[in-house]
């Protein structure tokens, strides 16, 4: 038989499926993840280079603007000596936006002059601390205008002073940071990317933050802050904690000024971007990956049906179906390759087809020629039987005439003879008469321990002729009736016996019948043991074959057509039976056949309406 594992085996369309995902749907799943990522570095590329750019666009508008003020506010102090107010002075100082422009007394700090001071007029004196502190700033660049860091007046206004010093006195330039904030405020990304500027010292100059104004918060703890401070320039990344997250900032420090610019955006806001992209880019493979299954569901059905088809035509086949064909149009075959394979299957279903055919055909015929051999066999034993009764009758009656020694011993020969060639013609009749299928058996209430008992009798004398001594036992048994073919039981038991009396010399043959119960059957065992020469090793595969004798020699003292067990063997199967047997050479053989007992008669196979033949027909 052969063995199926199937447990291992992937159908064929899954197979397909999976395969299809793997070669077309990772490549795009990888080709997305891959210009996802590179589109994100892009970004982040761009991101970077631009805020350095503003940062750098606006440095460059504040440096023009420093070097305004401080032109403007040198060429101012330099007129101061002179007397002469400039008469420009007024309209640049409002644009550069000053609140006001002052001159005091270099050693008093007393008010001497005021310019512009519509909004808020110069203070009279100067505070002491003040006086000192601009006096300090001056002296760093004593022909040069200095700028002092944001200051908040008591206003809460955010101040940025120029200073300068002109023929023992202080010129003071308050600045506002109008400028600054109106630049800044032009630079803004996503929703919260901004501009900052810081002086110096790194208070804030301009913040989107208006308290961080008003208080011209120190940012120098800031990363990218430090770094402008100290003259660099570039992109850094840091933490707000105003903005509470990361963030990427391109910074300049504007040269000459002290002042730097810095244009921070959160990462979060470059994510999010990223995020969307992703979104989409996830849509677009999710669309992608859909069609895919749904075309590869769709091919792997086209591809897989055909292929169904052939292996349920071809399960047909094996059930026997042998016209079963496969569908080989091509709306049912729609693949070159599947075709083929469609047509062989066809023409193999055409030879198996037409080979079995044949063989039936010649089986007929051999079992036409089988059974007509049969039927002549039986015919011809059959008519060679009634010449040999006539024979056998004149030989028995010669028997009773007044015969002298000779004549006697002629007319014993020839009784021997004649009963040993009808023997054999019984077992070709018998023979001739299963293989032509015409056995029946007969089905009617009959005594095992009589028929046991009747063999037992008619074989003792001829047992006795060998030393040999038969035995019954019936002890083991209770009821012994039956429903079936006494003769042909008895045929059997007389063909195992005979045999048993053949290969035994001096020795005991024992009957013996016993009842068998187990849940599904009850039977009797009907049993001969001998204690005779055995059966050899090598013959014990095939007695009950037709024509096989374990000394087939001519010169073999026992006689018999080697058919005896292959009918028997028939009858008992017939009797709804089975026969065996156990020997050891040189010891002896058990013949043993069994008969089921006690069967409903409705169970009986069909009984023979002909009245069954006489012992010396069944003889063995
Ligand atoms: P035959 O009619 O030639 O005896 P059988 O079919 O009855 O043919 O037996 C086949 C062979 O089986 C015999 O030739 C014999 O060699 C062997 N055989 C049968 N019964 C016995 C037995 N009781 N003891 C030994 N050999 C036996």
């Amino acid at each position: 038989m052969i063995r199926r594992i199937t447990s291992w085996r992937i159908p064929v369309r899954r197979a397909l499926l999976a395969g299809f995902l793997i070669t077309c749907v990772a490549p795009l799943a990888g080709l997305w993840y891959w210009s996802f990522s590179a589109i994100l570095q892009n970004e982040t590329d761009e991101v970077r280079e631009r805020h350095l750019l503003l940062a750098q666009n606006i440095g460059t508008a504040l440096e023009r603007y420093h070097g305004d003020l401080v032109t403007t506010f040198d060429a101012f102090a330099d007129r101061i000596g002179s007397g002469a107010e400039p008469s420009y002075a007024r309209s640049l100082f409002r644009k550069l936006e000053f609140r006001h422009v002052c001159t005091f007394d270099w050693e008093t700090g007393m008010f001497v002059n005021g310019f512009l001071d519509v909004f808020e007029p110069c203070p009279t004196v100067l505070a002491p601390e003040m006086a000192r502190y601009f006096r300090a700033m001056t002296e760093a660049t004593p022909e040069k205008t200095a700028i002092s860091h944001v200051h908040i007046t008591d206003h809460g206004e955010p101040l940025v002073y120029l200073v300068r010093k002109a023929e023992q006195r202080l010129v003071v330039g308050a600045l506002r940071t109008i400028y600054f904030r109106r630049l800044a405020s032009r630079i803004g990304f996503g929703q919260r990317g901004y501009a900052a500027i810081v002086d110096h010292t790194g208070r804030v100059l301009a913040h989107p933050l208006a308290a961080w104004e008003q208080e011209a918060r120190n940012l120098s703890d800031i990363s990218p802050v430090r770094k402008m401070l100290a003259g660099e320039s570039g992109v850094d990344q840091f933490y707000s904690n105003a903005l509470n997250g990361e963030m990427i900032a391109g910074y300049a420090a504007i040269e000459g000024t002290g002042w730097g610019v810095m244009v921070p955006q959160p990462v979060a806001e470059l994510e999010a971007a990223a995020g969307r992209m992703v979104q989409s880019g996830l849509i677009v493979l999710a669309v992608g990956l859909g069609l895919a299954i749904a075309l590869a569901l769709y091919l792997s059905a086209r591809f897989v049906r055909p292929i169904n088809n052939v292996a349920a035509a071809a399960r047909l086949m094996a059930a026997g179906e042998t016209g079963t064909r496969v569908d080989t149009t091509p709306r049912a075959q729609p693949f070159k390759e599947l075709a083929g394979l469609a047509d062989s299957f066809n023409d193999m279903a055409e030879r198996i087809q037409a080979a079995q055919e044949a063989e039936k055909t010649l089986r007929l015929n051999a079992e036409q020629a089988a059974t007509a051999k049969s039927q002549f066999l039986a015919v011809m034993s059959h008519e060679i039987r009634t010449p040999m009764n006539g024979l056998l009758g004149m030989a028995a009656l010669l028997g009773t005439t007044e015969l002298d020694d000779r004549q006697r011993l002629f007319t014993d020969k020839l009784m021997e003879s004649g009963n040993g060639l009808m023997r054999l013609l019984n077992d070709v009749l018998d023979y001739s008469q299963i293989d032509a299928g015409k056995l029946q058996v007969a089905a009617v209430p009959f005594d095992l321990a009589e028929v046991v008992t009747s063999v037992a009798d008619l074989m003792r004398l001829e047992a006795e002729a060998n030393r040999t001594r038969i035995d019954v036992d019936l002890r083991r048994i209770g009821d012994t009736r039956l429903i079936g073919d006494q003769y042909r039981v008895r045929q059997v038991l007389l063909n195992l016996v005979s045999n048993a009396v053949k290969f035994t010399n001096d020795g005991l043959i024992d009957i013996s019948v016993e009842r068998e119960i187990s849940p599904d059957l009850d039977s009797l065992r009907v049993k001969v043991a001998d204690t005779g020469s055995g059966i050899p090793e090598e013959m014990r595969g095939k007695i009950f074959n037709d024509f096989v004798q374990a000394d087939s020699s001519a010169s073999r003292p026992q006689g018999g057509a080697g058919l005896g067990l292959a009918i028997s063997k028939r009858l008992v199967e017939a009797l709804g039976g089975e026969i065996g047997f156990d020997t050891v050479a040189g010891v002896g053989t058990t013949f043993w056949f069994t008969l089921p007992a006690n069967r409903p008669i409705s169970e009986q196979p069909p009984a023979s309406s002909e009245p069954a033949k006489s012992d010396q027909t069944y003889a063995a």
